[in-house]
């Protein structure tokens, strides 16, 4: 039973005898590394971005209605690839009230989520016990298929990061509870719940560190099952790393973080974005573009070796839109949040992240010269490519999902530029607009 609750924005309807064809007009579309001065047409009723050409000559239908977007920017809605909680929500943390109180957290994210731009995600768990996980995924899988606005941004299945890291690059995670996966796949089972390792799974991605015992044969047992595989929180050595590609990983979770730095005789995960050749291709990699996990050099370096590959994530927890203070972190320490600084109370060690996605391409754009498009593209068409939703997510092409979002390009102090949500549309219908507006 779905828990009921009010939409955010009003509720999202519409007449039902009516066509439900919307044409935006006077916008700049992002399409590839361009922005395209160009009209967009969307069905309310299909949710999906129509054919606008054969829309008004061969079907001869008129928009119901035309939206003047005024010069603004209509970008696919952003995606996020890594978000561990947000609104005091943790996706890692089963409350004591229950499953259903879990479900119902759920939903709250997805309903306030929605409003930064971020259309769909990945709900992110951290490394727990087997418990954690063959109780909460469940509630993480796939949720669009009811293709209702109203529910808010959209999970495209669990990112379960851990818990087969290497303990020596644990950060965060509660070191007690990582593991080896040494048989393989009745490892996995034995941690994630067997129905949850079945077509269709609610997990999309999974980050492992390829060189624990067990890891390589885990990936490709995981990769044939459909769910990708990241390497992560790994000491993996070039070579390590490269074996992990070949087995089938796709990913590097956030790059720089977590992993060995690049040494000139060993170059470690780095390394894999220097890699190009016909048996190993180079993987996509997360960026937290905070100000803090990252300099914006490293940011920069890693997106001249594979400007196709650089996803940017926030990695934020549930601390991201509280007070500054000191909070109870899930394994019995403290996390102490400083502005957008979150550390560990007992080492300092950096703890997540508070940033919004959107806030992530704005520091891409002035830290890197990326043009506003290919900034764009490592929240939009990169992150759906690596999911292998390249033709329903992250585009404007026909017959992808229309979730959009409508972005307000400013010039702050100092001549930097800043992005701002100003309107969100899921599966063809608004749901947010900003005040100011
Ligand atoms: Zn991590």
């Amino acid at each position: 039973m779905m828990p009921s609750f009010t939409p955010l924005y009003g509720a999202p309807t519409r007449p039902r005898d009516t066509s439900g064809v919307i044409k935006f007009t006077n916008c700049l579309l992002v399409k590839g590394n361009n922005l395209v001065k160009e009209d967009l047409w969307v069905s309310s009723i299909s949710g999906k971005i129509l054919n606008g050409q054969e829309i008004l000559y061969e079907h001869r239908t008129a928009p119901e209605e035309i939206v003047d977007l005024g010069g603004r920017i209509l970008s696919p809605g952003l995606i996020d690839t890594q978000l561990n909680g947000a609104y005091g929500f943790d996706f890692s943390v089963i409350p004591e009230e229950g499953t259903v109180a879990y479900s119902k957290g759920v939903l709250r994210v997805n309903r306030n989520l929605v409003a930064t731009g971020v259309t769909s995600y990945l709900p992110t768990l951290t490394s727990q016990h087997p418990e954690v996980y063959q109780k909460a995924l469940q509630y993480l899988g796939p949720s669009g298929t009811a293709r209702d606005a109203a529910h808010g941004s959209e999970s495209l299945g669990a990112h379960c990061e851990g818990p087969f890291l290497n303990p020596t690059k644990n950060g965060i995670h509660n070191a007690t509870v990582l593991q080896a996966p040494i048989n393989g796949l009745p490892d996995l089972a034995a941690c994630y719940g067997s129905t949850n390792l079945q077509f269709p799974s609610p997990i999309k991605l999974i980050t492992l560190a390829p060189e624990r015992p067990g890891a390589l044969p885990s990936i490709r047992a995981l990769t044939e099952r459909g769910i990708h595989v990241s390497i992560g929180h790994s000491e993996a050595s070039y070579e390590e790393a490269k074996a992990g590609i070949k087995a089938g990983a796709s990913m590097i979770t956030h790059l720089f973080n977590a992993m060995r730095p690049l040494h000139h005789r060993n170059p470690g995960i780095f390394g894999l974005l220097g890699t190009a050749s016909s048996w190993v291709r180079k993987p996509y990699f997360g960026i937290i573009a905070d100000g803090i996990h990252l300099h914006p050099t490293s940011i920069k370096i890693a997106w001249n070796a594979h400007p196709d590959g650089l996803i940017l994530v926030t990695d934020a927890m549930r601390l991201a839109g509280m007070p500054d203070g000191t909070y109870d972190w899930t394994n019995g320490s403290r996390i102490v949040k400083d502005g957008a600084l979150l550390t560990l109370e007992e080492n300092g060690k950096i703890a997540g992240s508070s940033i919004q996605l959107v806030d992530c391409v704005t520091n891409f754009l002035n830290w890197t010269g990326a043009s506003v498009p290919e900034a764009l593209k490592a929240v939009t068409e990169t992150p759906a490519k690596m999911l292998g939703l390249g033709d329903m997510k992250g585009t404007l092409k026909e017959g992808a999902d229309a979730d959009l979002v409508v972005l307000d390009l400013q010039e702050v102090v100092g001549g930097d530029k800043k992005l701002v949500v100003d309107e969100v549309w899921k599966f063809g219908m608004k749901v947010f607009a900003r005040a100011e507006n």
